[in-house]
């Protein structure tokens, strides 16, 4: 389906379900400590999203068993919460989360420390998000979505980051998925043209090694030579003037 800008209504919508996905990330942070497992983060999202008259998204999404995806340390994303599986000091630890309010979808991720981390995990933590705000500059009517890839991918490569190439950011309204795809890397200049109204889920996934992954079960991604990864995401709005980030609160740069 070609992409087409949101009416002003639709966008209330995706406003709504952004603000509750951006307030569901705080409750969560909230909770993530070393001793909690990944299912408690998993029921705190899922009793948030749902308490503030949301669907959660993920669940049962293609199969997905849980409200929310839980990756620790090497793995990318996609984790799949479990009673058995405990964070620890110096984890780091990305929740990816969806909401749905009337028909609309939100889509945000976001990767935090549990207790003390090592200075190269923050950096990478801290840098997956730089490369975030670097690449929605260019997310500006007028210019081509892969600017925004393309600044993400300058961002990272010049700090040396492995940048995951298999999985990409989105289109985002009426379904979670929708075209086009957004890599974390393409030349500038190409791509469909950016238009007021449009909207878009960009998710930097940077590794401190190696840009491969594999799969570990039917879901979870990790980096091929295990080492660590940080996830951050955001579902932006195009505008007449700079971007507006729906699942930010306070989401304007
Ligand atoms: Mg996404």
């Amino acid at each position: 389906m070609p992409v087409r800008p949101r009416s002003a209504e639709e966008i209330e919508l995706m406003r709504h379900a952004g603000r509750i996905l951006a307030e569901c990330h705080e409750e969560v942070r909230g909770f993530i400590r070393p001793g909690v497992t990944t299912l408690e983060l998993d029921k705190v999202a899922r009793e948030f999203i749902e308490r503030n008259g949301c669907t959660p998204s993920f669940l049962g999404y293609e199969g997905f068993p849980a409200s929310i995806c839980v990756s620790v340390n090497e793995e990318v994303v996609h984790g799949i919460p479990s009673e058995k599986r405990i964070l620890k000091e110096g984890d780091i630890v990305s929740i990816d989360a969806g909401t749905i309010y009337k028909g609309y979808n939100s889509d945000a991720a976001r990767t935090w420390p549990v207790g003390e981390i090592s200075a190269e995990k923050k950096r990478l933590i801290d840098d997956t998000k730089a490369a975030f705000f670097e690449g929605i500059k260019m997310a500006v009517a007028g210019n081509h979505l892969y600017d925004i890839s393309a600044a993400i991918e300058k961002y990272a490569k010049d700090r040396g980051y492995g940048i995951v190439k298999e999985l990409t950011g989105h289109g985002i309204g009426q379904d979670m998925h929708e075209d086009p795809m957004i890599p974390n890397y393409k030349p500038i200049g190409t791509g469909l043209l950016l238009r007021a109204g449009m909207t878009f889920a960009i998710e930097p996934m940077l590794t401190l090694g190696t840009a491969r992954i594999r799969w570990t079960d039917d879901w979870t991604v990790v980096s091929a030579d295990k080492s660590p990864a940080a996830h951050y995401e955001n579902t932006i709005l195009i505008t007449d003037g700079e971007p507006e980030i729906l699942s930010l609160i306070g989401g304007c740069l």
